[in-house]
C-alpha cells in the first residue's frame, strides 16, 4: 500500500470527534483498545475525546482516522528520550503515530475459565506482579499492523517504534506481553535513539538503581558515581510522589524517577532517583525541587 495526502491507499476510514494539530511524526506507538471491536473502541474514545490514528480489528481490518500529518490525543502523559525540557502535562502526542489494535489485554482473562485449554496465554505481569491471561493478537491483525507501520516508516523520519508503555512507563501494561516489536524494530535504522546521557552524581557516592520508581522499591544495583546512564522516561504517579504541585485537574503528577539504561544498550535497567544525576531533561524550574 502506499501513503497518498498522509493516508493509506484502500483504508477505510472512521471519523472520531477528536481533531489534533498538523504535526511531522517521527515515533510509532503501539497500543491494544481494551474493547473487542472498533466500534466499541470509537465510542469510548469519543466518550473521552481521544484519538488514534489507525484502529485495527482482530480479523486485520483496518481505519484511518485523521492524516498522519494531524496529531492524535493518544499517550496522555508522556515523555520519551527527550534531550531537554520535559515538564509538566507534556505528552509525546505531538510526533507521534498512534496505532490501536483491538484486543482486551489480561482483562480477557477475567471472563475465561481457568483452565489450561483456555485461550489466551498465562504470562506474568511484572507492573502488577500477578499472574495474567492475555489475550493473544491473531496473525490477520498483527500483519495488518506491520503493513501500516512499515508504510508509516517509509514515508516519514521514524526513528522508533515503541509500546504506550514505554512512554507512560508507569500507565498500563500496554500494548503488552504477546506484542513482538522486533520485526518493526528491523525495518529501523540500529542502533537506535539513546536517552538524554548524563552521569551519577549524588553526595552518598553511589545511587540506587531500584526496580520500581519508588524509594521502598529492591535495589537492582548500586551506581557509582560517574557512571554513565541513559534517561528514556521520566515517570508520572500520583500527587504524594510529583516533585511539584500542578494543576488540581490532573489525575498524574511528573516525579523525580526516571527510566534509564545503562551504557549504550537502549534497554531499561531499573529506575534511578533523578537527585543523584549530574543533570536531567527535566526543565530549570522542576529540577530545582530534586
Ligand atoms: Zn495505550
Amino acid at each position: 500500500m502506499s501513503i497518498n495526502n498522509h493516508f493509506i491507499s484502500g483504508l477505510g476510514r472512521k471519523t472520531l470527534l477528536h481533531k489534533g494539530r498538523s504535526q511531522l511524526p517521527r515515533l510509532i506507538v503501539i497500543h491494544y483498545s481494551v474493547t473487542n471491536t472498533v466500534a466499541e473502541a470509537a465510542m469510548a474514545l469519543n466518550h473521552e475525546k481521544l484519538s488514534y490514528h489507525i484502529l485495527i480489528e482482530k480479523d486485520g481490518t483496518a481505519f484511518q482516522t485523521r492524516g498522519f500529518n494531524e496529531t492524535a490525543a493518544h499517550p496522555g502523559l508522556s515523555n520519551w528520550k527527550s534531550e531537554k525540557d520535559i515538564g509538566l502535562g507534556n505528552s509525546v502526542a505531538q510526533g507521534s503515530v498512534g496505532i490501536c489494535l483491538m484486543n482486551k489485554g489480561y482483562a480477557y482473562d477475567k471472563t475465561l475459565p481457568q483452565s489450561a485449554s483456555a485461550p489466551g496465554k498465562l504470562i506474568y505481569n511484572p507492573n502488577d506482579q500477578s499472574m495474567q491471561r492475555w489475550e493473544k493478537y491473531p496473525q490477520a491483525q498483527i500483519n495488518a499492523c506491520h503493513q501500516i507501520a512499515s508504510d508509516v516508516i517509509a514515508a516519514y523520519p521514524i526513528t522508533e517504534v515503541v509500546g504506550h508503555h514505554d512512554v507512560a512507563i508507569m500507565g498500563k501494561f500496554d500494548p503488552g506481553p504477546l506484542y513482538d516489536f522486533s520485526p518493526l524494530n528491523a525495518l529501523l535504522p540500529s542502533p537506535k535513539l539513546l536517552g538524554l546521557k548524563t552521569t551519577v552524581d549524588s553526595k552518598d557516592g553511589f545511587l540506587n538503581l531500584r526496580e520500581e520508581p519508588n524509594a521502598q522499591s529492591t535495589v537492582l544495583q548500586n551506581l557509582a558515581n560517574g557512571a554513565p546512564v541513559h534517561v528514556r522516561s521520566v515517570t508520572y504517579g500520583s500527587r504524594v510522589a510529583c516533585i511539584q504541585p500542578s494543576p488540581a485537574k490532573r489525575k498524574r503528577y511528573l516525579t523525580a524517577w526516571a527510566s534509564v539504561s545503562l551504557g549504550d544498550d537502549n534497554q531499561h535497567a531499573g529506575f534511578v532517583h533523578m537527585g543523584g544525576l549530574k543533570s536531567t531533561p527535566l526543565t530549570p524550574t522542576l529540577a530545582a525541587f530534586l
